[in-house]
């Protein structure tokens, strides 16, 4: 069984991989289930349709996916494709604590039109990581740190979520670790229990994000000993993705999460329909 459960097409504002065409190559990479997680970030994108106060990046508004337009359109393909590939509805909702009612509001609203929900945090204070907005004026120390407090915040409260995305994801966004290596796990290594002892509690679970391999981290998202760690405290739900955006990333090494998986005992991987999860046994 392979499932990614972690991909991205042109309704979400950094990708142009039209959703069908998508679907179709996940048929021909021989995937049995593709589930669409497309971006919704409060705080620093707009409502797709209010694209006014939006940013344009080539010549198209940057805002939150047009929920409507992409499950009419996901709908018409999930129907094509019956038989040939399972086609999921989700959103990758970027959380923060001051978000966390319109989050909250899009949830409810949406309903069971949605299969999954991934809950990651992009952005601190609507100061995005990716374009080194938030890592400005903090040192190492403070960026992890306040990536952690701000995840154990959303998830204290949170709860229209089936997983946590790339719960390491400042790694990625770690300017220090060029020079200085990666900041030890050690020193947060009781938040990020912190953090997991709540998505356990609250029935919900995490996921592998395989693009680690891509970014040249040399590991997955989280890593080996963040999934050590939610193993031990007693998490099985687990999700694996590609987080791809482009063709060449979709379905990438979704084999060599599930034997990292199956060598960490974990008994499978977790898919979902309608918000309900299901373990498909290694
Ligand atoms: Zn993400
Ligand atoms: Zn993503």
């Amino acid at each position: 069984m392979l499932a990614d459960y972690h991909v991205h097409s042109g309704f979400s504002d950094d990708s142009s991989y039209p959703l069908r065409q998508v679907a179709l190559d996940a048929e021909r990479l021989n995937l049995d289930e593709v589930c669409f997680t497309e971006h919704v970030d409060y705080g620093v994108k707009p409502e797709w349709n209010q694209p006014d106060t939006a940013r344009f990046e080539d010549g198209r508004p940057v805002t939150n996916c047009p929920y409507i337009p992409y499950l009419d359109e996901l709908g018409r393909v999930r129907d094509e494709l019956e038989g040939r590939v399972t086609v999921r509805a989700g959103l990758e909702l970027g959380v923060q604590t001051t978000t966390i009612r319109e989050n909250h509001a899009l949830a409810c609203c949406l309903g069971d039109r949605l299969d999954f929900v991934i809950c990651s945090v992009h952005q601190v204070g609507d100061l995005e990581f990716w374009n080194g907005a938030f890592q400005e004026g903090r040192t190492q120390e403070e960026i992890h740190r306040a990536y952690y407090e701000e995840l154990l915040g959303v998830v204290e409260c949170f709860r229209d979520y089936s997983v946590l995305g790339h719960l390491d994801l400042i790694r990625r966004y770690d300017p220090f670790a060029r020079e200085t290596g990666p900041y030890p796990f050690g020193r947060v290594r009781d938040l990020v229990a912190e953090i997991l002892r709540r998505v356990i509690e609250d029935g919900k679970g995490i996921e592998v994000n395989t693009s680690g391999i891509r970014y040249g981290l040399g590991d997955f998202q989280p890593a080996r000993e963040v999934l050590e760690l939610y193993r031990d405290l007693g998490g099985t739900v687990v999700t694996v993705g590609s987080d791809s955006h482009r063709p060449e990333h979709l379905g990438s090494y979704l084999r060599r999460a599930y034997r990292e998986l199956e060598g960490l005992g974990f008994a499978g991987v977790w898919t979902f329909s309608r918000g309900a999860g299901t373990l498909v046994r290694f």
